[in-house]
């Protein structure tokens, strides 16, 4: 059994994985020696292994809806590529990339399209997620240099985390974190989020601002520590809608503490004035001298694998290449190194005005490679609607269906995590291997393979005859080493002569800071967001990540276990609102936009502010009817960086009361009528929706089931009814509605599709749910390691387990990765005895 050293492919950690196959079985678990993570993982790394199946792969090119080999599939893409650029210019292609690449294909399609296409219309979803965070950085340093490293997190006085719930987005540095603080009791830790997220379950101090309010706060501090009286706290109090007490203290101990590390996210890069918001809390390190040292500086979380290896070579559409720009001094030595007359000479076009660009017609063919911006970008019907139009949508895939592949004219089979071989660059600009260890299925290929061999079908073979990725990191780094004496920090030429053997065995390799080119204060002016509220649109919806939950769910969507902690779409609201709104906790509602509609169900939380909503990004065209939160966002941007604002968008809310409710299971799902809710759930061996609806459903299920010659069984007893569908003594289909959703055992439902139950009393018993009412109702499932549920958690608080230790001896949760450690808190603090407690220690302060 040979064990593979490699790297998780969701999270901007970057944590370590040894992974092995015994008998076909993929098991993972962390590597203590990697520097990321020193053996933990998060529950969704800790499930890498049941994500390596081959269901739903993408494993042959299609062209047009047809198969074809590899060598069709190449030269219809080269042609069709070249007859756009014959006829409409290099303008009019466009290459859509993604923080999922290995650094090695983000190269190849840097290169290809800045320097031989000739325009630099590439861009990636990493626009998305960390841009404003590249234009804070070039601003402030004169190049995108991130000044930190994940031990300075333990080497510290002071943590301020913004706009970031690192417990579920970053969870194995949030473990770190909460390490680090039991080490050292003197260690603050602040958190500057509109909502009390599961991350606020070690704050000192957190400050639920409100949205979008976070540069006023620390261009207040900024006064402070210059002595300046532009923003006192009192007006900086107004702004955020904060207690003047509160902001004292943060700025209190901001300045008084010898070391402090500002770890910031998406809550400050997606917004209409996230560049600035970066600049305000650069600005107070570079003021307090809290920069360039240990346990201090301003950190940029990464969201994505690899969304630092995109910015190492270039991959945005407004860098040039290894941290140099759209200047003639870095064009010429560019055009130099890769030997090339064609390259671009200006910026391209960003993610959401490319997508512009296309629904005008001026972007004429587009390559989306590892990415669903179907789903992802905002305003995602109009993306929808400009790539039906498109007259040329290729895109390089591991899965058949996304909501973006239905929309591509030739689709190339590429390979998936555990197949590819390459690097990663993580948050702290540590270089990772990720390594081989499972066999191409089908006639998947590297995407830097792809990208070559259209390249070759384009004309340009000479510059792009790579054998192997270490061919292409050589030169990689070569190139951030060309006629680089210090000008540029960016600089790998420790690695441009490693051997293929050295390459293969490449440790975790941190590249230095070296100089900052520049330490500049930029001068901010705080704004609002610009979400336009309005009667019809009263509320503020925030979106963001889950905890077991990646991107748009084409890899963690299908395993079980990370489905059990939150399931469907939901929408978190706080009290007062579910009052006003007449919303009940569990039940489903609309929330809607000028832009769009989402279904969802919804979730009271304490947390949550007055007048704002928070909903997940994750959910698609392919899990659920009207689950995909991007069609209500707008897509406003960040002036200089071009990041959309999804943190900010005005909705409205209603209860939807559906007729009935239901579960369907099927070996293969039908196809259902339009006017049916559904929600895709992970399942073992089986295909199971969540549905609602207000017109009935089962004559027509009844009516599909014998179109298929299948025997079809019924009961109905009161509002519950149910449908069992046998074919030669196999359950085919089974189906349990009610008014409200019912409550069934859906292990017992999986095994009858897998063992039949042969006794006609056993039937029946499946049928009317006698043998699949949830038995013993665990609740939602809080710790996905062991799959323990809420309802037995609580049960044993109330026997006595009043610590997350307690409940770990007594269940195991909380016991492997630690993500639900921050819930077995709030339900231990939520326990009447505690909350008694906690009242009497506040009233005797
Ligand atoms: Fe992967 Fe979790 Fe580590 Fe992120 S924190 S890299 S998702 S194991």
């Amino acid at each position: 059994m040979t064990e593979i050293k490699t790297t998780c492919p969701y999270c901007g950690v970057g944590c370590g994985v040894i992974a092995t196959v015994q008998q076909g079985e993929v098991k993972v678990r962390g590597d203590d020696t990697h520097p990321a993570n020193y053996g933990r993982l998060c529950v969704k790394g800790a499930a890498l292994g049941e994500t390596t199946g081959l269901q739903g792969r993408l494993l042959h090119p299609v062209v047009d809806e047809t198969e074809a080999d590899w060598s069709q599939a190449l030269s219809e893409a080269g042609r069709r590529l070249q007859t756009v650029i014959d006829t409409y210019g290099p303008q009019a292609v466009a290459f859509y990339a993604s923080g999922q690449l290995l650094t090695e294909d983000y190269y190849a399609a840097n290169k290809l399209m800045k320097g031989f296409i000739g325009a630099a219309n590439i861009d990636t979803n990493s626009r998305l997620c960390m841009s404003s965070a590249v234009t804070g950085y070039k601003r402030a340093f004169g190049e995108d240099v991130v000044p930190c490293s994940y031990e300075d997190i333990e080497n510290t006085d002071l943590v301020v985390l913004v706009g970031s719930n690192a417990a579920w987005t970053h969870p194995v540095l949030f473990q770190r974190l909460v390490q680090a603080r039991r080490e050292n009791p003197a260690l603050k830790v602040v958190v500057i989020d509109p909502r009390r997220t599961a991350t606020c379950d070690i704050a000192d101090l957190h400050l639920a601002l409100s949205p979008g309010s976070d540069a006023a706060l620390f261009v207040g501090l900024l006064n402070r520590i210059q002595g300046e009286s532009g923003w006192l706290v009192t007006r900086v109090a107004a702004f955020c809608g904060l207690p003047v007490e509160a902001i004292s203290t943060f700025y209190d101990w901001f300045i008084t503490a010898p070391r402090a590390i500002t770890l910031y996210t998406m809550g400050i890069n997606q917004s209409v004035s996230g560049s600035d918001k970066c600049n305000a809390i650069i600005n107070v390190h570079l003021a307090s001298q809290k920069f360039a040292r240990e346990g201090c500086g301003p950190f940029s979380l990464t969201g994505q694998p690899n969304a630092m290896g995109g910015r190492e070579v270039g991959g945005l559409a407004n860098q040039l290449a290894a941290h140099m720009n759209f200047e003639p001094a870095d064009l010429a030595r560019v055009a130099r190194f890769w030997g090339t007359e064609r390259l671009a000479q200006t910026p391209g076009l960003m993610a959401v005005e490319l997508f512009e660009a296309i629904a005008r017609g001026e972007i004429k063919a587009v390559w989306i490679m590892g990415t669903n911006p179907a789903v992802s970008l905002p305003d995602s019907h109009a993306v929808c609607q400009a790539l039906s139009a498109c007259p040329l949508v290729i895109i390089s895939e591991v899965m058949q269906d996304t909501d973006t592949s239905r929309y591509a004219h030739i689709r190339f089979p590429a390979l998936a995590w555990g197949e590819k071989n390459g690097t990663v660059s993580n948050s702290e600009r540590r270089i990772s291997r990720q390594r081989a260890f499972l066999p191409a299925p089908g006639e998947a290929k590297p995407d830097w393979w792809i990208i070559a061999q259209v390249a070759k079908q384009l004309g340009f073979e000479a510059a792009f005859r790579w054998q192997h990725p270490h061919d292409i990191f050589c030169e990689h780094a070569g190139l951030s080493a060309f006629e680089n004496q210090g000008e540029r920090a960016f600089n790998l030429r420790d690695l441009v002569t490693l051997s293929r053997e050295e390459w293969d065995a490449l440790t975790p390799y941190q590249w230095p800071t070296g100089h900052f080119p520049q330490r500049r204060i930029v001068p901010v002016e705080p704004q609002s967001h610009a979400a336009a509220l309005q009667p019809l649109y009263p509320l503020v919806l925030n979106t963001g990540r889950i905890r077991d939950q990646w991107h748009t769910m084409t890899r963690t969507g299908y395993v079980p276990r990370l489905m059990e902690h939150i399931a469907e779409p939901v929408v978190s609201v706080s009290p007062r609102d579910a009052a006003r709104y007449r919303l009940e906790e569990g039940q489903l509602a609309r929330l809607s936009s000028a832009r769009g509609v989402m279904v969802c169900r919804v979730n009271i939380h304490a947390g949550q502010r007055e007048g704002e909503l928070f909903a997940p990004m994750h959910w698609n065209r392919c899990f659920a009817r009207q689950g995909a939160v991007n069609a209500l966002v707008e897509s406003r941007c960040d002036p200089h960086s071009g990041q959309p604002e999804s943190k900010q968008t005005a909705v409205r809310i209603m209860p939807w009361q559906p007729a009935w409710q239901g579960e369907l299971y099927a070996r293969e799902l039908p196809a259902l009528p339009v006017f049916i809710h559904w929600w895709r759930k992970a399942a073992r061996g089986v295909s199971r929706l969540t549905l609602a609806g207000d017109k009935p459903l089962m004559a027509w299920l009844i009516s599909e089931c014998h179109s298929h010659g299948w025997t079809v069984q019924t009961a109905e007893t009161g509002g519950r009814s149910s449908l069992l569908a046998w074919h030669d003594g196999a359950l085919m289909l089974g189906f349990w509605q009610n008014e409200r959703l019912p409550a069934l055992a859906h292990a017992v439902i999986e095994d009858a599709f897998v063992r039949p139950p042969a006794q006609l009393a056993e039937r029946h018993a499946l049928l009317n749910g006698q043998s699949v009412q949830a038995r013993s109702d665990e609740g939602r499932i809080i710790c996905s390691c062991f799959g323990v549920g809420e309802n037995l958690i609580r049960q044993a608080i109330t026997e006595g387990c009043h610590s997350a230790a307690a409940l770990g001896a007594k269940l195991r949760c909380g016991t492997n990765c630690g993500s639900c450690v921050p819930e077995l808190n709030v339900m231990i603090q939520d326990f009447p005895e505690n909350a008694l407690k906690t009242e009497n220690i506040s009233d005797s302060r």
